[in-house]
């Protein structure tokens, strides 16, 4: 279910994955690991979970906003690439704390960057977002669509990729921005999967109610200028995405300055994930239409065309179905996420090698 993934990685290639406990990043560091790459993951397990990262990958608790701490790390334990997915990642939030959102997500992508360039570091790839861009609705949106973010969040990812742009230009280190869609699904193994806490992401808020843990869903906003009133997103499934970044690494070895647009292309209302869910499931979902939650789109939907063309990626698991089924093993087999896994305390540093 993996179509990558046409190269080998180079004698002694080292990748940073930071946030790798988080649940985009240690799926990427899975598929590393898998492929035979020497990962190293950084995170302050404030979201994520040790549990999550893979066996194989050195594990290294870090804050990221410590510039020496950072800095030490890299001097250490000399990467080739980094891929940075450690962020504040929720519009909600990041309306109740803009500058919180824009002050934290700067400082790790600053901090990162300062430390690649001054260790030899070839690659650097960023997990960005499609709230960086603007939308009215129409059509479905291209690197060319306006960068106009609708939320603190998307602001904050889109100072990041100008930070990118000047490790590139300043400093010549080849660099990616992936800006994904929403991210959704598991390993079909149903072992490592999504887990938030407190869950605000659509697709496991619906699988909790299917499974009976919450009693009902909220729908924000029934009054969005869709066809039936709920706002429409691309969802893809993360395995699909970790496919995207190895690609993406893999050609950073040549060229730099890439920037691509990660969806599956279709779109779905939150009512449709809902009926889908019912229809795999076979279990009944409670609704409650609530006022929108402010920063929400109405509608965002990928045009993925420039990566297909660039590195031959295609959303091969990102069938609706497909991504439903997944999650709803993942959640049916660990109904509490990743159990046993606690914060740890700032600012601890040791290295854990699995
Ligand atoms: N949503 C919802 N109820 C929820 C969680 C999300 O109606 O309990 C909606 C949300 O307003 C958005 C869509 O589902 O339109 C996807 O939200 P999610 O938080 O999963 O991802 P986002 O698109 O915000 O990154």
């Amino acid at each position: 279910m993996v179509s990558a993934i046409l190269a080998k990685p180079a004698p002694g290639e080292h990748v940073l994955v930071a946030g790798g406990a988080g649940y985009v990043g240690s799926h990427v560091a899975w598929l590393l690991c898998r492929l035979g790459f020497r990962v190293t993951v950084l995170d302050d397990l404030s979201t994520g979970h040790r549990d999550a990262v893979p066996d194989h990958a050195s594990f290294i608790p870090c804050d990221l906003r410590d510039q020496e701490q950072v800095s030490g790390i890299f001097m250490e334990t000399k990467p080739s690439a980094v891929m940075n997915f450690a962020a504040r990642s929720l519009v909600g939030d990041s309306y109740r704390d803009p500058m919180g959102y824009i002050r934290h997500n700067l400082m790790i992508m600053t901090n990162l960057a300062q430390a690649a360039a001054a260790n030899g570091v070839s690659s650097f790839l960023l997990s960005s977002t499609a709230a960086i861009f603007g939308t009215d609705g129409t059509g479905k949106i291209s690197e060319a669509w306006p960068i106009h973010p609708n939320n603190p969040y998307g602001e904050s990812k889109v100072m990041c990729e100008g930070v990118l742009r000047w490790l590139e230009e300043a400093c010549g280190v080849h660099t990616a921005a992936l800006r994904y869609f929403n991210a959704s699904g598991a390993l079909f193994c149903a072992d490592l999967g999504e887990a938030h806490d407190p869950e605000t992401h659509l697709i496991p808020i619906v699988i909790q109610a299917a499974l009976g843990r919450r009693d009902h869903v909220d729908m924000f906003g029934a009054d969005h200028p869709t066809p039936d009133g709920t706002c429409i997103r691309d969802y893809v499934h993360v395995l699909d995405l970790a496919d995207a970044h190895v690609r993406a690494l893999l050609a950073l070895r040549k060229v730099g300055g890439l920037r691509y647009n990660v969806g599956s292309g279709t779109g779905y209302s939150v009512k449709d994930i809902i009926q889908a869910t019912e229809e795999i499931t076979g279990r009944r979902i409670a609704t409650i239409v609530r006022p929108r939650r402010a920063g929400d789109p109405a509608t965002l939907v990928a045009c993925s065309d420039r990566i297909g063309r660039d590195l031959g990626w295609r959303p091969v698991n990102s069938a609706l179905p497909t991504i439903i089924r997944s999650a709803w093993a993942w959640h049916a087999k660990h109904p509490d996420g990743f159990t046993g896994a606690s914060p740890l305390p700032r600012p601890a540093m040791m290295a854990l090698h699995a």
